[in-house]
């Protein structure tokens, strides 16, 4: 491919603002072409992420996409992100709901997202409710075998989480940022970046430069 530079990044940066988020086409082709050997994710929490956290959710009547979950993956899949959910759904273990209808409220999910023009990679849930389970969160089993199956570059890739336990899994699987998302800009949390809204994510979208990128 040969040597590619971006002349100013942190101008690029300055155009990735929300309100640039729809004009944004020629900045992202040139990231694009940068990153093209890399596969990272955006990786997504469920409830509290994509949809309002209600007690068990588990039918699409209950499922309210939260504002700008569909700007914020538009955008990350644009960068060249693959996006992926990561579910701790212990309902099932629990018998509150079962596992169909964890399938068939997540083929609703995936539909929505695609008549948004977003392809969800993968949906990983761990149905378990033993904390000790390795795809339970905050243990790293779901986004290691996403990492695995999809080729991740996993210090390219972000999660983004409502819960402590989200940003654990995503600390313990080496995720290069972990954003949570909260009401208190004050919680004391080990994620590398608080937001107090989803839009407020896509300032950190643009991806890191590969070893050796010169400016
Ligand atoms: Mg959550």
């Amino acid at each position: 491919m040969g040597e590619f530079r971006i002349r100013n990044p942190v101008r690029v940066c300055d155009k990735l603002g929300m309100a640039e988020v729809g004009n944004m086409g020629i900045y992202l082709r040139e990231e694009i072409m940068v990153n093209a050997h890399l596969e990272r994710a955006l990786f997504l929490d469920r409830d509290g992420v994509i949809n309002v956290d209600k007690i068990d959710v588990h039918r699409k009547e209950a499922f309210e996409f939260i504002d700008g979950i569909f700007d914020v993956c538009r955008a990350a899949q644009q960068h060249g992100y693959k996006i992926i959910v990561i579910t701790n759904q212990s309902g099932v273990a629990r018998g509150v709901y079962t596992e169909a209808d964890v399938r068939m409220l997540h083929e609703y999910m995936v539909g929505e997202f695609a008549k948004n023009a977003i392809e969800i990679t993968d949906v990983y849930v761990c149905m378990s409710h033993d904390n000790s389970h390795e795809d339970r969160k905050p243990n790293p089993g779901m986004l290691l075998k996403a990492q695995e199956k999809h080729g991740l570059d996993m210090a390219s890739s972000i999660l983004v989480g409502d819960h402590e336990r989200d940003i654990l899994a995503g600390i313990n699987a080496h995720c290069g940022k972990t954003i949570l998302l909260t009401d208190d800009i004050d919680v004391t949390t080990s994620a590398s970046i608080k937001v107090t809204s989803l839009l407020e994510i896509l300032q950190y979208l643009l991806p890191v430069f590969p070893a050796g990128f010169v400016e």
